[in-house]
């Protein structure tokens, strides 16, 4: 017979109510318009979400106490010394948290949320491993071991495997952003059969689990540590925004697993709802990249002949430079401008002196349009949090398929701090690392400005551009927030 594991309704319902505020969350973050209310209600679903949690577990044990027949009580021992641990970790992390947060770069928050990730695969790991080697601190010890169908030893292997993938790819990934590793993928000779032998080997292995095999767990979690670390080094290039919402999806499915194990409600719930938040990422990512998931995750696009963050302009052909006030003269007579921003807007931060900008040229009856890639900047949503943050007006900002048609009548291209998004080499040369990547076709408006540092000066896909070159291209070299606030200042003389 198998014990029947208590659920405490008040708690099932506060975990109810947390799950639907991590909903609301999801809701709220899908419009730059209402991101910030659904950060509220994130918020809100995990605080309480934790003091149910810690009321629900707190650490120390209840005695019933009738002194009297008629007259009991419950009485309630807090264990200080744990209750002092948690408290303890709470401020550590919670304070590591603050500080990082407050400190970051706008320009590292790929890699920091490859970092993120990693925790939370970490977590996972560190928890299997407490409740494997202590399941009765846990609540999941029956007579006969850690019970194969109330504690779910198969959503146990499930959790450390998915959870050890997670970790150490989200470390890789981390490595490429952070540029200490080469962002160049690493193709492993017989990788796809060295990869597929592993992952049945771990799926065996997680079969395999509920025989209560000594060393079986320990195995799962090396092979998958192995696995993460293989299947993220051959991804590289162009590729890195899906391994980055890949990652976020398994990072969910791991916590989900784990809190099947421990009977977790809030943890299912959360984690599902991120697993399959960032499934639904991963693939509007691989269609913006026109790429099937599994050719990513197979691995090798962008990087065959490319890699990240590195490279020169291969030849030296005649291009054309302008200066601020040309930018300033061209874009005051036009009826249109489509302003394309890249990673390099994030670099110099351009985003409050380009809204001045628009708002100059707007004064002037000129027509501001926005185009947001996909895939510009370094993580989903990169440009749009920048303008959000600068009060650019969301109805002047377009998706990719809304505005691209739109480039053949249309006065000036800006391009600021963008080369990938817009480098025709996608649709044209198919040895390309970004074949096949839609862009936005900016060669086809009347004149083009293209806002960079430098003619040497690459993209993060390592290719160069044939747009710098065109007729109609006017190359304004240098940093992007300096150039647009000597245009501004140039539209006012
Ligand atoms: P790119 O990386 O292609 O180009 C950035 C451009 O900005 C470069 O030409 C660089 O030239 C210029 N630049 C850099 N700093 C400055 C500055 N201070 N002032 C002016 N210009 C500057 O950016 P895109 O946004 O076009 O494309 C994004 C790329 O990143 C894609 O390949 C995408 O796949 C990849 N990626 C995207 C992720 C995502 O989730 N969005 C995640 C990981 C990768 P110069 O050095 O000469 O100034």
């Amino acid at each position: 017979m198998h014990e029947a594991v208590a659920v405490n309704p008040w708690a099932m319902l506060a975990y109810l109510v947390s799950g639907i505020c991590f909903i609301l969350a999801l809701r709220g973050l899908s419009s730059p318009a209402s991101s910030r209310n659904g950060n509220r209600f994130g918020m809100a679903g995990m605080a309480l979400a934790i003091v149910t949690t810690l009321i629900t577990h707190a650490p120390g044990s209840s005695q019933r106490v009738c002194p009297i027949a008629a007259d009991c009580w419950t009485v309630f021992t807090i264990d200080w010394i744990s209750a002092i641990e948690i408290a303890g970790a709470i401020i550590i992390g919670g304070g590591i948290g603050i500080v990082t947060a407050r400190r970051i770069a706008m320009t590292a928050m790929p890699q920091l949320v490859a970092a993120f990730h990693s925790l939370v695969g970490l977590a996972a790991v560190l928890v299997a491993i407490a409740a494997y080697l202590n399941p009765q601190a846990f609540g999941i010890l029956q007579p006969d071991g850690i019970d194969i169908f109330q504690s779910s030893r198969i959503e146990m292997g499930l959790g450390i495997a998915i959870g050890a993938i997670t970790f150490s790819g989200s470390v890789i990934a981390f490595l490429k952003l952070n540029g200490t590793m080469g962002g160049k993928p690493i193709m492993l000779p017989g990788r796809h059969i060295i990869n597929l032998a592993t992952i049945a080997a771990i799926l065996i292995l997680v079969g395999l689990f509920h025989l209560d095999t000594p060393g079986l767990f320990w195995a799962i979690a090396i092979l998958s540590f192995v696995i993460g670390f293989l299947l993220i080094i051959p991804i590289g290039g162009a590729d890195m925004p899906v391994v980055v919402s890949m990652l976020n999806s398994y990072s969910g499915w791991a916590a989900a697993a784990m809190g099947f194990t421990l009977h977790n409600s809030a943890m299912i719930i959360t984690g599902a709802l991120v697993g399959s938040s960032g499934a639904i990422l991963s693939y509007i990512m691989c269609r913006a990249m026109n790429r099937s998931f599994i050719s990513v995750i197979a691995g090798g696009f962008g990087g065959d002949s490319g890699g990240a963050a590195g490279g020169e302009a291969k030849e030296q052909r005649p291009w054309k430079r302008g200066s601020a006030e040309d930018a300033a003269f061209l874009m005051s007579q036009a009826e249109q401008v489509i302003i394309v921003p890249g990673y390099g807007m994030a670099v110099a931060q351009a985003q409050h002196a380009l809204r001045e900008m628009g708002d100059v040229l707007k004064a002037q009856g000129v027509t501001i349009k926005y185009a947001i890639h996909p895939v510009a900047g370094r993580m989903p949503g990169h440009m749009n949090v920048l303008l959000a943050e600068a009060n650019v007006p969301y109805d002047e900002v377009f998706e990719l398929e809304d505005i691209n048609s739109e480039f053949a009548q249309t006065d000036v291209a800006f391009i600021i701090g963008a080369n990938d998004v817009v480098n025709p080499a996608a649709k044209t040369d198919k040895s390309s690392p970004i074949y096949g990547m839609p862009v936005f076709d900016v060669n086809k408006a009347k004149t083009v400005l293209f806002i960079k540092r430098s003619m040497g000066g690459v993209g993060y896909a390592g290719v160069d551009n044939d747009v710098f070159y065109q007729d109609n291209t006017m190359m304004l070299l240098a940093d992007a927030k300096k150039m647009v606030e000597e245009i501004v200042k140039a539209m006012a003389h």
